[in-house]
């Protein structure tokens, strides 16, 4: 590999396997992992905490210049130096998420840290906007998808294990929410980014996708 740091962006709908994907790939090329949803989930935390009212944009502006985002080492993320790893996965978070994120002024902010965080080495970035606005020149380039009763089947099994309460419907309604509400905003909405690799994960396993992945990037790398 050249002394040129390489990203490789992972793009698509919410409860695509994205994260997860992301980390073992990450793994397999020795890459860093870089999580753009849970950035836009510590806003809103943010927001939630400080009583911020989300439709008066000078609020929004103060405070984005307020707030301190950042990971460590194991990929954690805290806000103001408090770790929030799991409290970003409340459904009162899940909730506001896609408002928040839809705030130009919020997307600005977090594209750019973005940037500065992942031009530091090689990265894997998820997210909506990755390969469409954030790193559009990236070599790789991957758009992951899967129907939605599977992405919910998914993410209920994944809050299951957690102990939590919510229903399969419950789960499947929020997904949906979500991904109409991020594919139809203005400023940066989910596309399939040009030039991306589509990969249909409703009948793949989380090990057949991430070796897929890696397989393309080698492939690449190599020509
Ligand atoms: O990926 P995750 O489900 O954690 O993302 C949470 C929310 O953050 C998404 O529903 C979307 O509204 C927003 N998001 C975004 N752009 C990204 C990543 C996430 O708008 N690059």
């Amino acid at each position: 590999m050249s002394d040129i740091h390489e990203i490789i962006t992972l793009d698509g709908p919410s409860g695509a396997g994205k994260s997860t994907i992301a980390k073992l790939t990450a793994k397999k090329l020795s890459f860093k992992y870089l999580d753009t949803g849970a950035m836009y989930r510590a806003v809103t935390l943010y927001m939630i905490k400080h009583n911020i009212n989300t439709d008066n944009n000078d609020e929004v502006i103060s405070a984005l210049n307020n707030l301190n985002i950042s990971f460590d080492n194991a990929g954690r993320i805290y806000l103001d130096n408090e770790d929030v790893t799991e409290e970003i996965r409340s459904s009162e978070v899940v909730n506001l998420v896609s408002k928040v994120s839809s705030i130009s002024a919020v997307r600005q902010n977090m594209v750019s840290l973005q940037r500065k965080i992942a031009e530091g080495g090689n990265y894997v970035v998820d997210g909506r906007d990755i390969g469409s606005i954030v790193f559009p020149n990236a070599k790789y380039k991957f758009y992951m998808d899967a129907s939605l009763d599977e992405r919910a089947r998914r993410r209920y099994n994944e809050e299951l294990s957690k102990g939590k309460t919510l229903t399969y419907e419950e789960v499947r309604e929020s997904i949906r929410k979500r991904d109409e509400f991020d594919s139809n905003r203005k400023d940066s909405p989910l596309v399939v980014p040009n030039n991306a690799y589509i990969i249909d994960t409703t009948s793949m396993t989380i090990d057949e996708v991430a070796e897929k992945i890696t397989n393309v990037v080698l492939n690449k790398q190599s020509n």
